[in-house]
């Protein structure tokens, strides 16, 4: 009996116990040479590769490894590096770093590249810019061939991936106005060689990935897509044994099916998770001469899958796409964490529901012999049909009645913007171009440890609270001092601003070691939706009526919205999304509430995430998610007085497409990303007359360096031309929490000095 082949798209890389992480860090602080960073980079890379031979995956990865983003890696490969990188004159390796998060030094003084949300997930990649003179071509430095020889030194046949042309050409942004056809026969040329050279090593097969055709794909783009690789494979099919997958995820590809499928790829992966078309399209016809790579293990959701419906899913395709087709994971195992076993805390009974990556390895070996017919296949299903006998977790009937019930008036504030915000500028009386911060400030060890001495029980909870009291106290004396006008009270009780919430529902199972990449070595650690969710108790109140007793000027309240404390955790499957929102909705409009009644008189609460489950074609943007993630965010503030000033945040400036949907979440305050994108939002904001007023960041939090006030004018002097100056509110682009307290100070003085300056300028 021929066992069915299975597949994984990509490992996790930062380390289970994030080893990669903790050593770059090291390195930024001159703590660890290279060396040391390479050397826990191939252990990191070993221990992936043996987990999935052990599981007996056939097709493993190779070059899915990433010091920190693969686009990153991509544009490196490709030679992509901007000039005022490459002029520094540092390593390979520094030169990667700082393209990936800014470089201040002996050296020079250079910002990080832009960097966006990846689809729609909470991952981000670094954006490639192609600069007019930028001559693509393969660097010397390739990684790709690396790793393969790596792990074929290992003992192990991988296939190599790779992002694609046309995926790295779409998200990259150009210079005088130059597009993506112009680099064609370069890029072409470099791909070929790639190619070619994996091939030569002895590569059988190569995965490319171009993602980038699951968005719209215009006919211009398919011709474009065509144009690439028909040359592409008709060179490389000539000289090379190596097969060519082209591999997808994230959706389905209804606008590029035909294309992709006359082209002479060996193989195709197609998504049949988020791929709602997936499986019509194949019924449509699929290529007797190419193999079908399956994805239909969630690599996105931590649930353990439902073995007699996934099998009876991939006989489906099977018996549409061919007898070779392969079992795989619906997209990278980067978006999920490692493995089950390092947990310590949840029960047996909860953790068999669980699949990280380790257990999804597991679950395609299964699947694999239970679709061949193994002897122990019905054994296999047996068991794990026990997981689905509906006894899971128990309905919460109150809220979910009160879900049921909500009415129009549960959506709508009032009085409507206009008057409120007269309202509020009599109350408030604040100057021109105020000043604020996110939220955060800089998480200090002593803040870490502090917290995790009361998780060890090592303090009492009254040392505890008299610690972060005594660090809300210095840090409203040092807004003070610096002058701002709308104060945070630091956030030191939070380790992360999903997870700090999720811990007062109920409803919500937290893990000790499930990390998840965000970017760069940025981690998550997202809580699992379990059950249906109520708030316990009150949440906040007391740090932030603490925070306002220390002060006259206003405390912001700091609450994170229920879309993205949606998107942030990993879901539930067995009830709508809408639906786990609105209960979050509720929790959180409860302390909304709270914290009124008790005198706070501004109230941020972050979307953070917001755009991140954005569906990625236009055409469901508002069915199948704005039309319920809008209004429950303004469910959370309805209520409240018109006094009351609601803030929010995002943590990008990409919304020009949903720009009038950000409009009517209603808040009365905006802050969000901007000075990494070169504030380009400005002109959507403008041409939107949006209502909201506004604060885009004026400096970049995701760097150390520290920004001029003469850069801060500057920016400053951009947004006055696009929103009115009565609108605009001066704030960084995010919360402080990773930074040091060295670059916060400086900072954030050129930022009120900056302020004060213009409005200087516009009081005169
Ligand atoms: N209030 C949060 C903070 O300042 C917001 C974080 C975020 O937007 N990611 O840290
Ligand atoms: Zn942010």
């Amino acid at each position: 009996m021929k066992i069915t082949n299975t597949s994984v798209i990509g490992f996790p890389r930062v380390g289970a116990h994030r080893e990669l992480k903790f050593a770059i860090e090291k390195y930024f602080a001159g703590k660890v040479d290279a060396a040391e960073v390479q050397k826990t980079a191939a252990a990191m890379r070993e221990y992936g590769w043996t987990k999935q031979r052990d599981a007996g995956v056939s097709f493993i990865a190779s070059n899915d490894f990433s010091f920190y983003d693969n686009m990153l890696d991509t544009a490196f490969l490709l030679n992509a590096i901007p000039s005022r990188y490459a002029k520094l004159g540092l390593s390979a390796l520094d030169t990667y770093f700082a393209m990936a998060h800014g470089y201040q030094g002996e050296k020079g003084d250079v910002k990080a590249l832009p960097m966006k949300k990846w689809f729609n997930t909470n991952y981000h990649y670094i954006v490639p810019e192609l600069e007019a003179g930028t001559k693509i071509h393969v660097n010397d430095d390739n990684k790709a061939v690396a790793e393969y020889r790596e792990a074929k030194k290992a003992g192990l046949q991988t296939v190599p991936a790779l992002i694609g042309p046309y995926t790295f050409l779409h998200f990259a942004t150009y210079e005088n106005g130059k597009k993506a056809t112009d680099y064609a026969s370069d890029i072409k040329a470099a791909y070929i060689k790639v190619l070619s050279q994996l091939a030569s090593e002895g590569a059988e097969w190569i995965a490319v990935s171009e993602p980038a055709l699951v968005f719209d794909v215009s006919k211009d783009e398919n011709e474009f897509f065509v144009s690439l690789w028909s040359e592409i494979l008709a060179a490389v099919k000539g000289s090379g044994k190596a097969k060519i997958l082209l591999q997808t995820y994230f959706g389905d590809i209804r606008d590029s099916y035909k294309q992709v499928t006359s082209l002479a790829f060996d193989g195709i992966g197609i998504d049949f998770i988020e791929g709602k078309e997936s499986l019509n399209l194949i019924k449509t016809g699929f290529p007797k001469d190419k193999i079908l790579f399956a994805g239909i293990i969630n690599g996105k959701n931590i649930w353990r899958a439902d073995y007699e419906k996934k099998a009876a899913l991939f006989k489906e395709i099977q018996s549409l796409a061919g007898e070779n087709t392969v079992l795989g994971t619906s997209c990278s195992l980067l978006h999920v964490p490692y493995t089950t076993a390092n947990e310590s805390k949840l029960g047996a009974d909860v953790l068999r529901h669980f699949a990280f990556a380790e257990q999804k390895i597991t679950e395609l070996s299964e699947l694999a012999k239970i679709v061949s017919g193994a002897p122990d296949a019905a054994a296999l299903t047996a068991e794990n049909k026990k997981l689905f006998d509906g006894k899971r977790t128990a309905a919460n009937e109150e809220v979910r009645k009160a879900v049921a019930n909500l009415k129009p008036q549960d959506f709508t504030r009032l009085p409507a913007f206009a008057e409120r915000e007269q309202i509020q500028k009599k109350v408030f009386k604040l100057p021109l171009f105020p000043t604020t911060t996110i939220g955060s400030f800089p998480q200090t060890k002593e803040v870490r440890a502090n917290r995790a001495a009361l998780k060890k029980g090592e303090i009492t909870k009254e040392q505890y609270i008299d610690f972060n009291k005594k660090q809300i106290a210095a840090c409203i004396k040092m807004q003070e001092e610096l002058d701002i006008d709308v104060l945070v009270h630091g956030e030191f009780e939070r380790n992360d601003m999903v997870e700090y919430f999720g811990d007062h529902l109920e409803g919500y199972k937290f893990t000790e070691n499930a990390w998840v990449q965000s970017y760069g070595t940025r981690c998550v650690k997202p809580p699992v939706i379990w059950g249906d969710v109520s708030r316990r108790e009150p949440i906040t109140v007391f740090w932030s009526t603490y925070a306002q007793s220390c002060t006259k000027r206003p405390m912001k309240g700091m609450l994170t919205g229920p879309v993205t404390i949606l998107n942030w955790s990993f879901p539930r499957e067995d009830i709508s999304l809408k639906d786990q929102t609105m209960q979050i909705g509720l929790a959180i409009r409860d302390e909304v509430l709270d914290l009124e009644k008790n005198g706070i008189r501004v109230i941020q609460i972050d979307e953070a995430a917001l755009r991140e489950k954005l569906p990625l074609r236009k055409s469901d943007w508002h069915t199948e998610y704005l039309d319920w993630a809008i209004p429950a965010f303004r469910l959370v503030h309805s209520k409240v007085k018109p006094e009351t000033q609601i803030h929010t945040h995002m943590c990008y400036s990409e919304f020009n497409a949903i720009i009038k949907d950000i409009d009517d979440m209603d808040a009365d305050v905006i802050t969000f990303e901007a000075s990494r994108s070169d504030l380009t939002v400005l002109d959507a904001l403008k041409a939107a007359d949006f209502r909201t007023e506004v604060g885009p960041g004026v400096y970049d939090i995701h760097s150390p360096r520290i920004p001029s006030q003469e850069e801060i004018e500057a920016a400053l002097k951009k947004m006055v031309q696009k929103v009115p100056v009565e609108k605009l509110w001066v704030n960084p682009d995010c919360g402080l929490k990773t930074r040091g307290e060295a670059e916060t100070l400086p900072s954030l003085k050129n930022l009120v000095s900056a302020a004060k300056k213009l409005r200087a300028e516009y009081n005169k």
